[in-house]
């Protein structure tokens, strides 16, 4: 039995593990690097295994650095079964097709800037196409259920556990036989924070003899939710007191929906007022959403009641979905008394550049900054303080109030690592998906276990 790292080593993004037991071959996950250039070259590399001989991938959920090289995984080879939940799915699909998208635009504008230097020939082509995200969805075999064991292949089963960290993800406990051996290995996904209204808490984690955990946040403690939400409602009532619009820059998947549900409840709180304007201008957020109202099952229990007696708890009076390139540009007109939520949450590309441009040199708005903004992203320059900024080649004062709400992660703390990893009590410890000096903090405190942080490509005999 072996086990292998070909992504999220010593960094955040890139997610892929590789299990090998009794003749089979088993991904978990197989996600996009992401930030910058350097980084993002890493995706075209080779994986470290051979795709065709992989024969199922477990996908513990659909954001883009868990998924995001399936339909490349796919172009080289691999024809076995892709595993997820039936939520993750659906999403996957959407932030596959999206990314894909992107990745075909961007080698068009590659191609172009070649063609102008007379370098047609050299210019590279996306990684994947549209295409090949489709082909994708073909792959995806069984679902699985919450707390189900499910028999993946002789001497492999995996229980997908609720991970807690966006709809539909999951923590994957495999428990793996080979000649007469037994072994348990625990794979933590993403872990979510707990305390949030929309989504139940991780699941305990049963006892394993290894563990992959995640270290997003593994040098950290966050900000408790109900002052976030208090800032939030705050940030609103005040700009539409001085008459004008609040931009939220905002990811498509979860965190959307989250301030959709928190907006609604302001208003049912009387917090905010009823005349508020909503608008969720992205495609991809407005999909995503008609995909959470799919699955309430998949709530906390408060929230699944919501939706059983009737009453969506992300759809406010007043809130418009504006898909249509025409119907965002008609937003530019409006002054004052709007919520406008677009991407993406970094101000890196799409609509919000638009709304920021609009928006920003009016000192009667406000900006605010909900999720987290890299260095040298737009978010980032407006978040430390730049006086004005270049949207679309134009130089941009920055007038309007700008707030940065740190309460609304949806990933676990150092504190929420800690206890969820004492539960499984495992005798050995991977470390992924963080940055070195958040594993490095974390390390000491895990107890009584054996630590590793794998390096790209490293194999451990389990
Ligand atoms: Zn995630």
């Amino acid at each position: 039995m072996k086990l292998s790292f070909h992504g999220a080593d010593r960094g955040v993004t890139g997610s892929c593990h590789l299990v090998e037991c009794a003749g089979r071959r088993v991904l978990i996950d197989c996600g996009l690097y992401q930030g910058g250039r350097e980084i993002e070259e890493e995706n075209s590399a080779p994986f470290g295994f051979e795709p065709a001989q992989i024969d199922h991938v477990l996908l513990t959920h659909a954001h883009l650095d868990h998924c995001g090289r399936l339909p490349l995984l796919l172009k080289r080879g691999f024809r076995g079964e892709i595993v997820s939940t039936a939520p993750t799915r659906e999403l996957a699909r959407l932030v596959m097709l999206d990314a894909a998208h992107l990745q075909e635009e961007e080698a068009r504008h590659r191609a172009r800037w070649a063609a102008r230097r007379g370098k047609e020939n050299e210019a590279l082509g996306p990684l994947y196409s549209i295409l090949d995200a489709l082909n994708t969805q073909d792959a995806f075999g069984r679902s699985a259920a919450y707390g189900e064991a499910l028999q993946v292949a002789p001497g492999i089963r995996a229980t997908f556990l609720d991970a807690g960290h966006i709809l539909g993800s999951a923590s994957i406990l495999l428990e793996l036989e080979e000649g007469g051996e037994k072994r348990r290995v625990l794979f933590s996904g993403d872990l979510g924070n707990a305390g949030r209204p929309l989504l139940r808490n991780p699941a305990p984690a049963p006892h394993a003899d290894a563990v992959v955990m995640e270290t997003t946040y593994g040098d950290r403690l966050h900000k408790p939710l109900p002052p976030s939400v208090e800032e939030l409602y705050q940030a609103v009532a005040d700009t539409f007191e001085r008459g004008g619009n609040v931009i939220i820059p905002t990811f498509a998947l979860e965190r959307a929906q989250e301030l959709l549900f928190y907006l609604h409840a302001g208003i049912e709180q009387r917090r905010i007022s009823r005349s508020i304007q909503v608008f969720l201008d992205s495609p991809m957020a407005i999909s995503a959403t008609a995909i959470f109202e799919r699955y309430p099952a998949f709530y906390e229990a408060r929230t699944a009641e919501l939706f059983r007696a009737g009453r969506d708890p992300f759809h406010l009076p007043g809130l418009h979905f504006t898909r249509e390139t025409a119907e965002s540009v008609a937003i530019n007109r409006i002054v004052a008394g709007a919520v406008i939520m677009a991407g993406s949450g970094m101000c890196t590309g799409g609509r919000v550049r638009h709304h920021l441009k609009h928006n920003l040199a009016r000192e009667h708005c406000s900006v605010v900054f909900v999720g987290f903004a890299a260095q040298g992203t737009l978010a980032r320059h407006i978040i430390d303080g730049a006086k004005s900024v270049r949207i679309y080649g134009e130089e941009i004062a920055v007038r309007a109030r700008i707030y940065t709400i740190n309460g609304f992660s949806a990933h676990a703390d150092q504190a929420e690592l800690l206890a969820w990893h004492a539960q499984s009590a495992p005798a050995r410890t991977f470390l992924v998906h963080g940055d070195e000096d958040a594993m490095r903090a974390i390390a000491p405190r895990l107890g009584n276990t054996r630590v590793e942080m794998p390096s790209l490509n490293q194999q451990f005999e389990l």
